[in-house]
This record gives C-alpha cells, sequence and structure tokens, in this order.
C-alpha cells in the first residue's frame, strides 16, 4: 500500500466530482512535495506534484448559467480552479496572468472552450494601474458585460527577518494584493450592475500571521477590511462583496518562495484534515458567493482551510 505522506502522483487525474459523498481526510492524499524552487510567478505544468484544479472532475449544475466573470491569476491554481468552476456553472469567463505565465493561460482557455464557454485570456501586470483598469473594461467589452469579478491574483514570498524584508518587496507584495484590487474593482464597479457580486481571495494568514510573512499576512489581512467596508458602501447597490480565505492549499505560488523549501515536504499536514488542499476545493465557495444563491451574504468571509481553527 502506497504510503499517503510520501504520495508525489500527480493529482489532477482524479475524476469524482465535487458531489459525490467522500472522506474529506482522504479525497486527496497528505502530499509531501519535494523541495523544488521555480522563479516567480512559477508554472502549474512544473509544480510537483501536479496540483488537481478541478479540470476532469468539476461537476457544473448551471449556477452561473449566463453570467460573464473576470478572474485575476486565472492561469494556475485557485484561479484557474475557479475559471473552470465558473465556466462549468455556464458563465463566460476572463482571466488575467502574467505574460511569463502564458503557457498555463492557454491550457485554461482551452479546458473552458472544451466546456463550450467563451474564454479570453488578457496578459499584463497588475501593478501596473493601466493594465488594472484596461483589464476590468477589456473583460466587459468582450464578455458583452461583466457580472462577477474574483480578486485572486497575489504575492507571497517569505523574509526570515523584518531586517530581510526589502522596501521593494514590501511595495510589490502590497501592490499587487490591495493597491491594483482597488483599482480594478474600482474600474470594475463603472461594469457591474444589480446582482453582481466580488469576491475577494484572503487567506489563514489574515488570522494565524506567519512570522516568514509579514508583509504578505498584512496585505491579507487588509483584503478583509476592504471586503467588510466596500460591501457596505455598495449594497444599496444590489452588488455584493464577500471573501474566501484559503488554508495551505497545493499551487504554484508555495514553491516560488511562498513557503521555506525545507517546509514543502510537510506542507499542509498541520491542519485537522492532516493534509494541504487541492485548488478545486477552493471552487464550491467561490461559485457560492459568486451566484444568486447567496443573495443575503455579503461582507462575509468563507473559509476553506482544512479544519485550522479561525474567527
Ligand atoms: P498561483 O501562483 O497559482 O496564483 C497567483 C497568481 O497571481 C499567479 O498565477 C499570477 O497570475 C498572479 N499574479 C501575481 N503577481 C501578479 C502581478 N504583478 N500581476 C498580475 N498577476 C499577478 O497561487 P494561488 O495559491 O492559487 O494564489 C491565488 C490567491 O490565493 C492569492 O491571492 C494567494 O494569496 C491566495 N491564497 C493562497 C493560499 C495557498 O495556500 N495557496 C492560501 C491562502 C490564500
Ligand atoms: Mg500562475
Amino acid at each position: 500500500m502506497t504510503d499517503p505522506h510520501s504520495d508525489t502522483r500527480d493529482l489532477d487525474g482524479t475524476d469524482t466530482d465535487q458531489l459525490t459523498l467522500q472522506n474529506p481526510v482522504t479525497r486527496y492524499p497528505a502530499i509531501s512535495p519535494p523541495e523544488q524552487h521555480q522563479d516567480e510567478p512559477g508554472l502549474e505544468s512544473r509544480t510537483i506534484p501536479r496540483p488537481d484544479i478541478g479540470q476532469h472532475s468539476y461537476r457544473g449544475t448551471g449556477r452561473l448559467a449566463g453570467r460573464r466573470a473576470l478572474v485575476t491569476g486565472g492561469d494556475s491554481g485557485i484561479g484557474a480552479a475557479v475559471a473552470i468552476a465558473f465556466a462549468r456553472e455556464g458563465a463566460d469567463v476572463a482571466i488575467t496572468h502574467l505574460p511569463a505565465e502564458d503557457p498555463d493561460a492557454r491550457e485554461i482557455v482551452r479546458i473552458i472552450t472544451e466546456t463550450g464557454r467563451t474564454a479570453i485570456a488578457l496578459a499584463g501586470d497588475l501593478t501596473d494601474p493601466q493594465f488594472c483598469a484596461g483589464a476590468a473594461h477589456e473583460a466587459a467589452q468582450l464578455l458583452g458585460g461583466l457580472d462577477i469579478v474574483v480578486n485572486n491574483a497575489g504575492k507571497q514570498v517569505v523574509a526570515d527577518s523584518l531586517d530581510a524584508l526589502t522596501d521593494e518587496q514590501i511595495e510589490q507584495t502590497f501592490q499587487t494584493n490591495i493597491v491594483a484590487m482597488f483599482r480594478l474593482t474600482r474600474a470594475a464597479l463603472t461594469e457591474l450592475g444589480p446582482g453582481a457580486t466580488i469576491v475577494n481571495t484572503t487567506s489563514i494568514e489574515a488570522y494565524m500571521p506567519s512570522p516568514v510573512l509579514l508583509d504578505y499576512a498584512s496585505t491579507k489581512s487588509a483584503i478583509n477590511n476592504f471586503t467588510k467596508g466596500l460591501a457596505q458602501q455598495i449594497a444599496a447597490d444590489g452588488i455584493r462583496v464577500n471573501a474566501v480565505a484559503p488554508g495551505p492549499i497545493w499551487t504554484p505560488i508555495q514553491p516560488t518562495d511562498g513557503q521555506p523549501k525545507e517546509k514543502l515536504p510537510h506542507f499542509g499536514h498541520n491542519t485537522a484534515l492532516g493534509r494541504a488542499g487541492q485548488p478545486t476545493e477552493l471552487a464550491p465557495a467561490y461559485v457560492f458567493l459568486a451566484s444568486a444563491e447567496s443573495s443575503y451574504v455579503t461582507g462575509a468571509t468563507i473559509h476553506v482551510n482544512g479544519g485550522m481553527p479561525s474567527p
């Protein structure tokens, strides 16, 4: 029998859908990823083992029929899983990605197109104010409108001490995770109408900051605050704003210095379920918050973290 803690097989082969009764402990193995490194932003296709973004398993039930969605960082990891789930639920989807992630983005476009939905990939850097605003308007123009915005792109790089944290990194992390979210959301609001939804990606790090992720964890806390404040500001317009707070999820952000390399083999083992989460396990929370089912939910954060105690 395979030792589940040394299982490094690719995980994207499973075809058991998210609606089938499963034991959450054994739905995925407690992976021990080998120590590995990629330069930022990293590629899903080079991540070992290959994460499960639901391409073979996510089953849609028409919950987002006819919607038009923009997902930042939709080329890999959580954003890719969300983009695929949205398409399977009946939405047309635009994703943003960095130019270096073109191979990953093309693969997501292929998967979405295969489901019969429209897929658009917008390449650019979200720390560029013009790209931020342009992405919102271009997505709306190419999809014929916009109903859903998922702010998901993020930068996470460890630094041992405050002293080791450069001004450049602090600024890049805040530019990517916070300032870009302000700019892109501001532009998107000119395209959104009643019934539209915004979903932001925060983190368990907003509540349990890791000592080596001071800049990143601070931005994740700010994302929660932004979510709650904006939700109140635009509730009367019929637009809801919520967040998802993932725990340890196996994505390219981890081997691109998102974790100390030597910690990768134990990644996620400290959760109550004893394993890392896979990107596709996040998708149903985003679908719920993006759809009309969550009509009385705004300013909320859904925790998808394998049972790490959170407020
Ligand atoms: P990922 O690397 O697959 O996705 C992050 C994406 O952010 C990249 O694909 C890239 O396209 C985008 N990005 C980064 N910098 C950018 C920039 N300057 N301009 C444009 N795009 C940029 O990793 P992921 O884990 O799926 O990350 C998605 C979100 O989930 C992030 O906000 C991350 O903070 C959050 N999150 C991840 C975890 C986890 O354990 N993986 C846990 C909590 C929160
Ligand atoms: Mg990527």
